[in-house]
């Protein structure tokens, strides 16, 4: 058994690309064997309790019978079929739930395979309408510091042009305007000032601006910040005004981790175009969907060339709808705001003592999300093996020690969770 985690590691070493890693310095990869639960089984037998949900999706934990049950049911009927001149009950479904549970105008359903496409079709709606509606000129996008959208190339010029890949793709990303991040802290007094450089912004520049993209109330990969709804609420006027769209990114905010269904339910406010993914199908297949209102959607119908220009291969496919209705379902069924009010307490609880090491800058919970921010950069390799040996998967990055588990998580796992990022912490020197 031994040689052949070996075996394994080895070519992984030699041949697999891991999310922004080195083909010559790889780091070091744990084999994991099967999951259940809030646990991540490794091969060697280790069991790890799961602080990340693989990146905001495990919502409901792993291998949940409801959710595989939907899989397997699903795979017996229909895996896949084009969804071009053919339609199924999972899509129908499944975007009849979307439907209901996002914000009133919200009524136009696009499914796609993953988050980056999700925010692309987005995109693309935006600019299609721009010139649906006679404003080509309307071509550029607003977003903040500290965002991140996703990896493609659109979606890449609307990451944070510091930390996401701007220098690298200079020539080839198209260049938007980047209003400062917003400073006011989701639980301060509002401050209106922390609007005021975007209004500018928008002042000089909404003839050539077709949209806004941002992500409501907690910014994810790109720092993990918290900001004041009244923002959201600002930002919806100035974009009502100057005639440009509000495009929320809630791929990693949806279905409950804020504590609200969206985070958009925080402010009241209602996009014209929003992005979902992640938790959409409980970590179990890849899928996303872009919403637009029937305003956005029809203009885009009704003018040249006639209809959205987008349709990948995989869209609607039926084994990820399927499991993403189920999914949505159980969490509906579940008394998940009780699960993430006290998963926050807990956290809010149990990471505060890290507030006074020397180490950490700040400490910030909302929902089922708990942030550890260092002075300086942890080391992910060191950390990584403290973390396995603690038997959790935390997985920080930058100055960021995170937790954000499974909303089944009990209090006895969480508190393992807590103690070792406290205890992380304490090592970033
Ligand atoms: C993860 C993420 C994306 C990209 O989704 P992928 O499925 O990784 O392509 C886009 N926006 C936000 C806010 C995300 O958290």
């Amino acid at each position: 058994m031994s040689s052949d985690i070996d075996q394994q590691l080895d070519f992984d070493r030699t041949h697999l690309w891991h999310p922004y890693t080195s083909t010559t310095k790889p780091l070091p990869v744990y084999p994991v064997a099967s999951a259940a639960g809030v646990r991540l089984r490794l091969m060697d037998g280790q069991e790890l309790i799961d602080g990340m949900s693989s990146w905001w999706c495990a919502i409901h934990g792993y291998s949940h019978p409801v959710l595989v049950r939907a899989l397997a049911e699903q795979a017996g009927r229909m895996a896949h079929v084009m969804f071009g001149g053919l339609t199924h009950e999972p899509a129908v479904a499944l975007s009849r739930l979307l439907v209901e549970l996002t914000p009133a105008p919200l009524d136009k359903v696009f499914l796609c395979d993953s988050g980056s496409v999700s925010v692309e079709v987005a995109l693309k709606m935006a600019l299609q309408y721009q010139q649906a509606v006679g404003c080509p000129e309307k071509h550029r996008l607003v977003t903040v510091r500290g965002g991140y959208h996703g990896d493609t190339f659109h979606a890449m010029s609307v990451c944070d042009p510091i930390t996401g890949m701007h220098t690298l793709f200079e020539r080839s990303l198209p260049r938007q305007l980047f209003a400062p991040r917003p400073e006011c802290r989701f639980d301060a007094d509002w401050d209106g000032n922390d609007l005021a450089a975007m209004a500018r912004l928008l002042a000089d520049h909404h003839h050539e601006v077709a949209a806004v993209i941002i992500e409501p109330i907690v910014q994810g990969a790109g720092g993990m910040w918290f900001y004041h709804p009244e923002y959201l609420r600002g930002l919806r006027r100035l974009c009502d005004q100057y005639r440009v769209l509000l495009i929320f990114d809630e791929i990693a905010t949806g279905f409950g981790r804020t504590g609200k269904l969206f985070a958009a339910d925080h402010a009241e406010v209602a996009p014209d175009i929003i992005c979902l993914g992640k938790a959409i199908t409980g970590g179990t297949m890849t899928l996303a969907a872009t919403m637009a209102t029937t305003a956005v959607a029809t203009a885009i119908s009704e003018a040249e060339p006639g209809v959205f220009m987008h349709g990948p291969t995989f869209m609607g496919n039926p084994l990820a709808c399927a499991v993403a209705y189920a999914s949505t379902r159980l969490l509906l069924d579940s008394p998940w705001q009780e699960w993430v009010a006290a998963i926050g307490n807990q956290l809010r609880a149990e990471l505060e003592p890290a507030r006074s090491l020397d180490t950490v800058a700040d400490v910030r919970v909302l929902g089922a999300i708990g942030v550890i921010e260092t002075r300086r950069p942890v080391n992910m390799a060191v950390l990584q093996k403290f973390f396995v040996e603690q038997g959790v998967w935390i997985r920080p990055f930058g100055r960021l020690i995170y937790l954000m588990p499974p909303y089944i998580i009990r209090p006895e796992e969480l508190s393992r969770l807590t103690d070792a990022a406290v205890r992380a912490a304490a090592m970033v020197t």
